[in-house]
């Protein structure tokens, strides 16, 4: 279905196609390397706005509040949930809540750029349901041993909450036929540029 056909849903404002930017959706499962992926991104694509999400969890060194993530507390995080200032959210391995604040997204694509959210499997969902012409794409491991050999190479996880998020992983790398690409991420800069040219390749409408 074309861009142009598609109704504008409730969270989307009605600004006419013609300057529309496109939302784009990356997920895909702990360690594959999302992160590193929209770093590069980032730094090569500066015309990509990125979504920043809010988060209950802890900073971890280097990450600053506001460039990586809102960091809020839980009651905070619950504030915003009842005030509908999200586009989804979602506690992610079993821990921390994460969400992307609906306002800057709405106002980016209203004002004709192309939008990424660096979300989980629950969040992409949400996203499909609510803003159903959004590009939905999967970044998946060269294969099951890479991702855990990433997992387990970057050691910001314990024992237990590597197995949680292996767990995790099995479940969202089922659910990768859920959406409309899937990209390897076998090399950064390749996996990168396939994933800005899709983002472009789609504005016109899948
Ligand atoms: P981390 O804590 O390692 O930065 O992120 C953990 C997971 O949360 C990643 O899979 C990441 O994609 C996901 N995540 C980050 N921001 C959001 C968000 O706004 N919404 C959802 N649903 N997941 C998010």
């Amino acid at each position: 279905m074309s861009a142009a056909s598609t109704p504008p849903t409730s969270s989307e404002p009605d600004l006419g196609d013609a300057r529309r930017g496109r939302l784009t959706v990356l997920a895909g499962p702990t360690a594959v390397g999302k992160g590193t992926i929209a770093a590069y991104v980032r730094t090569h694509f500066p015309g990509v706005w990125f979504s920043v999400s809010m988060t209950t969890r802890r900073p971890r060194p280097g990450e600053v509040d506001g460039v990586h993530y809102h960091f809020v507390d839980d009651q905070e995080f619950d504030r915003l949930v009842e005030a509908g200032q999200f586009l989804e959210h979602a506690v992610v391995h079993g821990a921390a809540k994460y969400g992307t604040p609906r306002g800057p997204v709405e106002r980016a694509i209203g004002e004709g750029r192309d939008a990424l959210l660096e979300i989980d499997l629950q969040g992409a969902r949400q996203v499909r349901e609510t803003w159903p012409d959004a590009l939905f794409v999967f970044l998946a491991p060269p294969s099951w041993d890479e991702l855990v050999r990433r997992l387990v190479g970057r050691g910001t996880e314990d024992h237990g909450e590597r197995e949680r998020r292996l767990a995790t992983a099995r479940e969202e790398l089922a659910a990768q036929k859920e959406f409309d690409e899937v990209i390897v991420n076998d090399d950064v800069r390749r996996a990168s540029e396939e994933l800005v040219s899709l983002m472009r390749s789609g504005r016109a409408g899948r």
